[in-house]
């Protein structure tokens, strides 16, 4: 039997799903910098699978407006760069459908305006209005909606994993359809 191959790199990434795809898309990007990413594709069967992945659907929100600002910058940031990912990989992924929150608790609804106000977002508050606007939800009389128009909507997860992984591939980084085992210290002089 001969001896299974070895290759260094400078970064695995361990998991091929929505993370660490965009982790190795990213970090594949980084000059001079040699990137792995280890996963196995989404099963064509599910059923008796060991290793659970949440991107094998079609439907993820996606949105700006959070209560908490860091999430609100992520959230804009990623949505910022949607388009430009899909357009480099032609890969169609996001919809831009809108996004709405509802709450039943005032002070909720208060902290989110002003958050989106804070970030500059364009959410509106639609508690008077939404039985109008959407008049096919049945909410309770007194929830309180929040909606956001644009920069928000939803991606197919399944999708953006292609896309990450298509962005990586151009940017030289390898992708091997793997479950990862073992980590062990490594032995390598210069990738200690
Ligand atoms: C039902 C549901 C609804 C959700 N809705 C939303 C939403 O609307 N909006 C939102 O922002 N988020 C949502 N999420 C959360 C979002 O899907 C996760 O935050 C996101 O998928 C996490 O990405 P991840 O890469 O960490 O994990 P995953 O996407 O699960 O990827 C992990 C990957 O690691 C691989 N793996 C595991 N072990 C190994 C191993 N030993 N070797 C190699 N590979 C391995 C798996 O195969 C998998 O591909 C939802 C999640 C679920 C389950």
């Amino acid at each position: 039997m001969s001896a299974p191959e070895e290759k260094i790199y400078d970064l695995i990434v361990v998991g091929a799903g929505m993370i660490g795809s965009a982790a190795a898309h990213h970090a594949s990007q980084i000059p001079n910098t040699t990137v792995c990413l280890v996963g196995p594709p989404e099963p064509k069967v599910r059923k008796g699978q060991d290793i659970f992945g949440c991107w094998f659907d079609e439907g993820r929100l996606c949105y700006q407006i959070n209560r908490n600002k860091i999430w609100c910058n992520l959230g804009a940031k990623s949505l910022a760069r949607f388009r430009d990912l899909e357009k480099l990989t032609g890969v169609k992924f996001y919809t831009e459908s809108g996004y709405a929150y509802v709450t039943l608790d005032k002070s909720t609804l208060e902290n989110l305006m002003e958050v989106n106000q804070k970030c500059g977002f364009e959410a509106q508050d639609i508690t008077n209005s939404w039985k109008n606007i959407f008049p096919f939800l049945h909410l309770p009389d007194n929830a309180s909606v929040v909606w956001q128009s644009v920069n928000g909507g939803h991606i197919i997860p399944r999708k953006l994993v292609t896309a990450h992984q298509t962005a990586a591939q151009m940017c030289d980084a390898q992708i091997l359809h793997k479950i990862v085992s073992t980590v062990l210290p490594s032995k390598c002089d210069t990738h200690k």
